[in-house]
């Protein structure tokens, strides 16, 4: 499981205080210096640490738990709801237009996040919601980009528009969205290039498409496996296109849980999906307090 090396330092650090029974100040004191090591340590941003425990500290002295019957389940529930708070309190929904209109959705992200796969992912789990989607390749550069796109929309019985890579991304987009009018897909999937890093030129383009079809949600996939770097990320990104929502990928692997706990305190940006595996079906809603309760186990 994603966030196991997290879970388990949690979970012996409250072990711990449980079995005090009564509390005392410096009991939490100790407990909540481990806590902070361990966010640390899952790599969670050093200021959301900080301002995190505080508030743990706060309202642990405000909610009196150390004359309280449970004190250790007192502190839990504290942690638990400030963990909650952090990622967002609640599952953001990717809203569709209705049926009758077109959505647009504009995949970015660098390359090697897992855009292209996720796409499909996407397309696949709206297809059987009903909707028609219509995956489009806009990633020029890559030659394998389009390949793959094609290889996971036909997998999936999902259409699939290209126009090679000698016209224009943002050409290719509302041409997409002319063809989506014509033959009546109301989902229009973006598949954008990625670069290694994030770059000028990359952005530049990423505008134009934007402009060229009313993209209704920016949705930048980030790889969960490299913590604050995905945040950093994800900063850059909204700055200088605006995003809508993340989805963070790879949280099947060896996370340490940065990623996810940090991106929306610090950017704003809630985490729509986690992608939990290479399968297409591998992408599961985030709720903010599910994931709170799987980490303190
Ligand atoms: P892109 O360059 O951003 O389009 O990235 P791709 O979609 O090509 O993905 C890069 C690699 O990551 C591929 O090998 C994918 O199978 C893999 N991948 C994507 N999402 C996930 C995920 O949620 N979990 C795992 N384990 N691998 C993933």
């Amino acid at each position: 499981m994603a966030f196991e090396s997290l879970s388990e330092r949690l979970s012996t650090i409250f072990q711990g205080l449980s079995g005090k029974g009564k509390l005392s100040e410096d009991d939490v004191n100790l407990a909540l210096k481990e806590v902070r090591m361990a966010l640390l340590e899952a790599d969670v941003n050093f200021k959301l640490v900080k301002d995190f425990v505080a508030k743990v500290k706060e309202k642990a002295i405000g909610e009196e738990v150390f004359s309280s019957l449970s004190p250790a389940q007192t502190v839990i529930k504290i942690v638990k709801d400030e963990l909650t708070a952090m990622m967002g309190e609640e599952n953001t929904e990717l809203k569709l237009r209705p049926q009758s209109e077109i959505t647009v959705l504009m995949m970015v992200g660098l390359q090697g996040a897992g855009k292209t796969t996720t796409a499909a992912k996407l397309a696949g789990k709206f297809q059987k919601m009903h909707r028609k989607p219509l995956l489009v390749a806009c990633d020029i550069y890559r030659p394998a980009a389009i390949e793959q796109l094609r290889v996971n929309a036909e997998k999936l019985s999902i259409p699939f528009f290209s126009l090679g890579n000698q016209v224009k991304p943002e050409e290719i987009a509302k041409r997409a969205y002319e063809e989506a009018k014509e033959k009546g897909y109301n989902l229009l999937i973006l598949d954008t290039a990625g670069r290694l890093q994030i770059d000028d030129a990359l952005m530049q383009e990423l505008k134009r498409m934007k402009a060229a079809v009313p993209v209704d949600w920016t949705i930048l996939t980030v790889d969960a496996m490299t913590g604050q770097e995905a945040v950093n990320v994800s900063q850059s990104f909204s700055e200088d296109i605006g995003v809508d929502g993340v989805i963070l990928t790879k949280c099947d692997g060896d996370t340490r849980g940065g990623a996810a706990l940090s991106i929306k305190a610090m950017t704003g940006q809630p985490i729509l999906f986690l992608g939990m595996g290479e399968k297409l079906a591998d992408l599961e809603p985030f709720y903010p307090d599910r994931m709170a309760g799987r980490i303190l186990g």
